[in-house]
């Protein structure tokens, strides 16, 4: 092997590569992330890294999840076309670009307004005219717009949020990391059926933590 830097085709390749071998194979999701251009989504210092199968930095002090937990968290959602999806945890937009891709709508909301707004250029730059992107306290939900026939939470609480859990359609699947902000927590899948919940456990994950209220900053 040569030290010499990857061609952007090698990094594309490479990235593919790191989604498969962690378990992303649904071709739909591949597809969606081959389309979606990480790169535009990480800015600044860490830019050059960003198809590495890494979390790393936002504005904010938040992150962009590691494109594998991304990759693995949307093949459990199990997307339809037909689909109105909310996420929770704008962040960079990435994740929701990638939704963007599989489903009819997407919501999506963070308490940073400074996130929500730089998402928001990237998702007109790029043509996403699907994602409606929105400033609020996302442990509430968006009841305006309930039900969801998906919901993902990319942000970590102790506990799943009740109120997500009645925006939730019967037949509806929600995808959250729980446990504690400090520690490894595990990623949940949700389903919702007309005799009550039922939770599956996928894969230890860590995520920021989910924190009530808006941001202050800005
Ligand atoms: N999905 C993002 C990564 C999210 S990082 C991406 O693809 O880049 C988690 C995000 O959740 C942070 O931006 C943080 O501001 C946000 N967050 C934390 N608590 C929240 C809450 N109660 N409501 C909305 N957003 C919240």
């Amino acid at each position: 092997m040569s030290d010499a830097p990857l061609s952007a085709a090698e990094q594309k390749m490479a990235f593919l590569f790191a989604l498969r071998s962690r378990g992303v194979t649904d071709p739909r999701v591949l597809q969606a992330m081959e389309e979606i251009d990480r790169g535009i989504f990480v800015r600044g210092l860490f830019a050059e890294r960003a198809y590495e199968d890494t979390p790393l930095p936002i504005p904010c002090g938040q992150t962009i999840s590691q494109p594998s937990v991304v990759g693995l968290m949307t093949q459990a959602l199990d997307i339809s076309p037909r689909d109105k999806v909310l996420e929770i945890g704008t962040g960079s937009g990435y994740q929701a670009a990638v939704l963007a891709k599989l489903a009819r709508r997407v919501y999506t909301i963070d308490r940073h307004r400074r996130l929500v707004r730089e998402a928001r250029t990237l998702f007109d730059e790029l043509g996403l005219h699907t994602i409606t992107a929105l400033t609020g306290d996302g442990s509430l939900g968006l009841p305006d717009q309930a039900p969801f026939d998906r919901i993902l939470v990319t942000a970590a609480a102790e506990d799943t949020p009740g109120s997500l859990l009645a925006q939730l359609k019967i037949g509806g699947t929600m995808v959250l990391p729980v446990g504690q902000s400090d520690a490894v927590q595990s990623l949940i899948r949700v389903r919702k059926t007309e005799a009550g919940l039922d939770y599956d456990e996928l894969t230890p994950v860590r995520f920021v933590p989910l924190i009530e209220g808006m941001a202050q900053d800005e």
